[in-house]
């Protein structure tokens, strides 16, 4: 069973991994972005820690909610909202238990991605942060080891892709050849999620 704690030692890995990978994020962000991915995400995600051990949600819903809101406040970018309300609608389908089972995490997170995927109105394929959620997700009912694989596997895999979404959609022809920034940071919560469950 997965309790409060667990999902919030889960955001705090997420934090340290935004913090270590940042310039790096930031540098995929260039060629087909505003070069801000990085820095977009340290400052949500230092806002999630920093909320987390202020307030000291005592449910998974809460611990979730509470991070989507930060994100969806602190960050200006595409990537704000779209992490907002990927971690807002999971932890709303989490409902107020106090513990939950991998299968009701696993069902929740889908309702999640759904949300993003509304939101943004992508689909995989499109090389956003999709193309690492949906795998993600999908192989979370394997494990979390293989949805840690899963999302990095899809992350890579949009380097050769055309950008239908967001900024780098701007560039057309010239967005191939280029990893999503997103899809690399979705691919980072999946292996801070994978971290934290051992
Ligand atoms: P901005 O593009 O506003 O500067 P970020 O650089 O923080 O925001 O985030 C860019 C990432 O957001 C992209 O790499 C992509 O993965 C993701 N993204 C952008 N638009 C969408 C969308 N409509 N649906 C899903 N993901 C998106
Ligand atoms: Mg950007
Ligand atoms: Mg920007």
């Amino acid at each position: 069973m997965l309790d409060a704690d667990f999902f919030r030692r889960w955001l705090t890995a997420a934090a340290a991994a935004v913090d270590r990978e940042a310039a790096r994020l930031t540098e995929l962000d260039s060629p087909i972005g505003d070069a801000d991915h990085g820095s977009n995400l340290q400052r949500g995600f230092t806002a999630v820690a920093a909320a987390l051990e202020k307030e000291a949600p005592t449910t998974p819903g809460a611990v979730l909610t509470l991070a989507g809101r930060q994100l969806i406040s602190t960050v200006g970018g595409a990537s704000g909202p779209l992490y907002g309300t990927l971690l807002r609608r999971t932890g709303k389908a989490l409902g107020d238990d106090a513990e939950v089972d991998e299968a009701s995490f696993a069902e929740a997170l889908r309702t999640g991605v759904d949300a993003v995927a509304a939101l943004g109105g992508a689909a995989p394929g499109d090389k956003t942060m999709l193309d690492a959620l949906v795998p993600g997700v999908d192989a979370l009912s394997t494990s979390f080891a293989a949805a840690r694989d899963a999302a990095r596997e899809g992350a890579l895999a949009t380097t050769p892709l055309l950008a239908r979404k967001g900024r780098a959609s701007y560039l057309g022809e010239r967005s191939i050849g280029h990893q999503d920034p997103g899809a690399t940071s979705s691919a980072l919560l999946f292996e801070a999620l994978a971290y934290t469950a051992v």
